[in-house]
């Protein structure tokens, strides 16, 4: 088998091979190595059927995909969408091993999907499917195995009944199988809003390289769910100034700034930034290229394409979504010298404290939120100043630096342990 053949219209899993070429080549890795690396462990595929409350019965479709288990147990979310494929679970799982190994966590990756429309499932529907899907996994999952974490609409809730049809099967307690728990089936605190203090704490990383100060940055967030709606908060608590906000119903803009816990109240009652009174309504898609410093996309992926790279106007791109640029705009933003602070550094705080949840869990000792977040800013800050420094070292953008980092962690671990082939 040679190099990954890649198609003109890219999918998830090809979006993340280019970067991938690209950063093995510079690393000149040899062709099995390559081959191992981009070949996911494992890829399951499950056949969820659920009694429905109309008393018929449905059959759902679900995946979990362990891109790579070198480094430890498989790490990733687990996400609930009409339009989730095996693709793009098998990108978000492999995106997930790059994640794990930039910022140093023994961890490998892995990424989960069902078939659904969230919005369409009552609650009852939803646990069902949830527990059977966890129990056609058992065998595949566990604290030293695979530890699912939640995504794109899945919850707190979500993790509390994946850990219990978990511990059913396994006839204990086992609260380290899952992380994103509630905090009293021992979820971590700080976990809700690791992933968009993350992003802050890069954000305020870059802005120190550039000269520039919080209270004068301007930022626009695309989604306003877990990732977006907690950066948003964190970022307006620090100084920023957020400008502008949209979620899958529309967006808002108020180029003065936002004020983000007046508008998380409106949120909490219409379940949507739109109508918020003190921002004028603007398009989804127009957010994305008004004048800002800093443009944070939390919703989904391929939300810069070459279509708007070009109209772009932000100075630096913090991805709080995974694989919102896809790799044509990466290029057309490179050109732009817009600063990139890739999916695999600037969302990589979820993750982090998933791992302190899942450390607390095996040891049964818990961390107060002052020890979580000061360990959460120490791996995000010693994370972004080594991709930085390995992009000035091999002259690379962040995007590609991260890469080689990731990919040479992961190459060494496989050496080390020596390939039982
Ligand atoms: P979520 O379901 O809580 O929120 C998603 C948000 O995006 C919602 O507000 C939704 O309305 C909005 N949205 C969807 N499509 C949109 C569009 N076209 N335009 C504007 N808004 C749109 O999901 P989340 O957990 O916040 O995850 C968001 C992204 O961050 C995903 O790419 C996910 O993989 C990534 N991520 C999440 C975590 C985490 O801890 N939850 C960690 C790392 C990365």
């Amino acid at each position: 088998m040679g190099k990954v053949e890649l198609h003109d219209e890219p999918n998830p899993f090809e979006e993340m091979v280019q970067r991938f070429n690209i950063a093995a080549e510079k690393l000149r890795l040899d062709d099995g190595l390559y081959q191992v690396m981009l070949t996911p462990d494992r890829e399951i595929g499950v056949a969820i059927p659920v009694m429905m409350d109309n008393g018929s019965l449905k059959v759902f479709k679900g995946y979990r995909v362990q891109h790579s288990l070198a480094r430890g147990p498989a790490k990733g979310g687990i996400r609930y969408a009409p339009d989730v494929t095996l693709d793009e679970v098998r990108a978000l799982a492999a995106w997930m091993t790059w994640k794990c190994a930039v910022v140093n966590l023994p961890f490998g990756g892995a990424k989960g999907g069902i078939i659904c429309d969230p919005k369409a499932l009552s609650n009852a529907e939803l646990e069902k499917l949830t527990r059977r899907y966890t129990a056609s996994l058992m065998d595949v999952l566990g604290p030293d195995r695979d530890v699912p974490a939640p995504d794109v609409n899945t919850d707190e809730k979500v993790m509390a009944w994946i850990m219990d049809t978990y511990s059913m099967h396994a006839r204990h307690t086992v609260t380290g199988c899952v992380t994103g728990k509630p905090l009293d089936l021992g979820g971590s605190v700080g976990r809700r809003e690791a992933t968009g203090r993350g992003c802050k704490i890069v954000c305020d990383r870059a802005i120190s390289r550039m000269g520039m100060k919080r209270e004068n940055t301007r930022v626009i967030i695309q989604g306003f769910g877990n990732v977006g709606s907690m950066a948003a908060h964190i970022l307006y608590g620090a100084g920023y100034s957020v400008i502008g906000v949209s979620d899958v119903h529309g967006g808002i803009i108020n180029t003065l700034g936002i004020n983000i816990t007046k508008l998380m109240a409106h949120v909490l009652e219409a379940k949507t930034v739109v109508g918020f009174p003190d921002a004028e309504p603007i398009s989804g898609d127009d957010l994305l290229v008004q004048p800002c410093d800093i443009l944070l996309p939390a919703a989904t992926e391929n939300q810069i394409t070459h279509e708007n790279a070009d109209r772009i106007q932000a100075h630096v791109l913090c991805e709080g979504a995974n694989g919102p640029t896809t790799a044509q705009a990466d290029e057309i933003l490179f050109d732009k010298r817009v600063f990139i602070i890739p999916d695999i550094l600037a969302n990589a705080g979820g993750v982090t404290v998933s791992y302190f949840e899942w450390v607390q869990d095996r040891q049964g000792y818990f961390w107060n939120l002052k020890t979580v977040n000061e360990r959460l800013e120490e791996i995000m800050v010693n994370s972004f100043d080594t991709v930085a420094s390995y992009a000035d070292r091999h002259s690379v953008n962040m995007r590609i630096a991260a890469y080689m980092l990731a990919i040479d962690r992961v190459a060494f671990t496989i050496r080390e342990r020596g390939i039982y082939a």
